[in-house]
C-alpha cells in the first residue's frame, strides 16, 4: 500500500511537471522562477549537484521547543541547513531566541509567508505577505547569500512568480524552492498524523534520500519544525547517513548552481 501511495504521489507530480513552463533567465529578469518544481529538474533531480549531495530544509517554525530541539540535532552533527519560517511566528517575541540562536549558529533563514496562506487574491496580498515577512528577516539576513523563498504548501504559478519579479525588493528572491525528499509518504508531517514512530519515519527518509542517490541525485530534504519528534527525526536520518558507506556531502540551498545563476 504503502509503494502504491509514494508512486501515485510520483505520478501527480510528474504529471505536474509535464505542463510546467520551463524558465529561462535573461540578464536583467529576475528572480522568482515560473517552474513550478525550482530547482529541481524535470527528472526529480537537484539541479546541477552531485549525487552525494545532502540538503536540510526546514519549514513552517520558529517554534520554541521543535526548532529549539532541531538546533541542537544541527549543532551536534555539525550540519547548516535553511530554515523556511512563517513571518507570524519569527514575530513572536518569545521566539527571538530561537530565531538568533538559528542565526547565530550559521544556518540560513528564508522566507515561507507570513501566515502560511495557499491561497492570495490579489497581488497586493502576495507582496504584503511577502515584504512582511522579508522585514522581519532582514536582521537575520547576513548568513545567506542569496534571498530565498519556498511556497506553502508549494502552491506556485506564473502569475505568482510575475507578481514577485516586478516588486522591487521581492524580485531579487530565488525561489520557490522545492524538495525532493520528505515529501512522499514519508513525510514528517504524514507520520506523526499516522501514529507512525520516529525510528520508522526516519526509515521511510533514509530510503528516500538513497533511492535518490541510486538514481543519481542529491537530496533536497524537507521536514518541519512544528512537532519534536521531528527532531528526533532529523538526528536519526543523520545517524544513518553517517553510517552509510557514501560520502555524503552536506550543502544549502544557495550552493544549487541553478539557484545561483538566477541570484544577481
Ligand atoms: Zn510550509
Amino acid at each position: 500500500m504503502k509503494n502504491f501511495l509514494f508512486g501515485f504521489v510520483l505520478f501527480i507530480s510528474f504529471h505536474q511537471l509535464a505542463s510546467a513552463q520551463w524558465f529561462k533567465p535573461s540578464s536583467n529578469q529576475k528572480i522568482f522562477s515560473e517552474r513550478k518544481i525550482f530547482p529541481i529538474t524535470q527528472s526529480g533531480k537537484i539541479d546541477g549537484m552531485p549525487a552525494n549531495t545532502i540538503i536540510i530544509s526546514i519549514d513552517d517554525g520558529p517554534t520554541i521547543e521543535a526548532s529549539g530541539r532541531i538546533l541542537d540535532v544541527l549543532e551536534k552533527h555539525q550540519v547548516t541547513a535553511t530554515f523556511f519560517w512563517q513571518g507570524q511566528f519569527v514575530r513572536i517575541p518569545s521566539r527571538r531566541g530561537v530565531v538568533e540562536r538559528a542565526y547565530r549558529d550559521g544556518h540560513v533563514i528564508a522566507n515561507h509567508t507570513m501566515n502560511h496562506e495557499l491561497d492570495f487574491k490579489t497581488d497586493r496580498d502576495l507582496t504584503r505577505s511577502l515584504m512582511q515577512t522579508h522585514e522581519l528577516l532582514v536582521p537575520y539576513s547576513g548568513n545567506a547569500n542569496i534571498q530565498l523563498f519556498r511556497a506553502p504548501g508549494g502552491v506556485w504559478n506564473s502569475w505568482r512568480a510575475d507578481v514577485g519579479n516586478s516588486h522591487p525588493v521581492l524580485r531579487d528572491y530565488v525561489g520557490p524552492i522545492f524538495w525532493n525528499a520528505g515529501g512522499g509518504d514519508e513525510a514528517d508531517w504524514l507520520c506523526w498524523r499516522n501514529n507512525i514512530s520516529s525510528k520508522a519515519c526516519a526509515d521511510g527518509y533514509l530510503r528516500a534520500i538513497r533511492r535518490n542517490f541510486s538514481n543519481g541525485t542529491g537530496s533536497l530534504v524537507l521536514l518541519h519544525d512544528l512537532n519534536t519528534k521531528s527532531a528526533e527525526l532529523l538526528d536519526l536520518v543523520l545517524e544513518g547517513l553517517m553510517n552509510d558507506h557514501i560520502d555524503w556531502e552536506f550543502k544549502l540551498v544557495e550552493d544549487i548552481p541553478a539557484v545561483k545563476e538566477l541570484a544577481r
